[in-house]
């Protein structure tokens, strides 16, 4: 399982989503390293349209300003409590 952001009822599981979200493409944190096993050595793996694990979301979330907490039930969410 992936991680993914839940916001107001809406689930965001790719970067293209998220970075509806939180105001831009610009305010994504990727990780340092890539994140995906059995990836094609020398391609680009800061993909838009796969999954989040190459993000940094906690990063991500604190630089667009929203407050969120880890799901209790499952950890792999993150839950968007409120807007700034
Ligand atoms: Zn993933």
């Amino acid at each position: 399982m992936c991680n993914s952001v839940l916001a107001e009822g809406r689930e965001y599981s790719s970067p293209t989503e998220l970075s509806k979200l939180i105001g831009g493409t610009g305010n994504l944190v990727w990780r340092d390293r890539n994140p995906f096993s059995n990836w094609p050595e020398g391609e680009d793996w800061h993909a838009m349209d796969l999954c989040l694990c190459p993000i940094n979301l906690s990063a991500t979330l604190d630089r667009a300003g929203l407050k969120w907490r880890r799901g209790t039930d499952d950890p792999m969410e993150f839950l968007v409590t409120a807007e700034p």
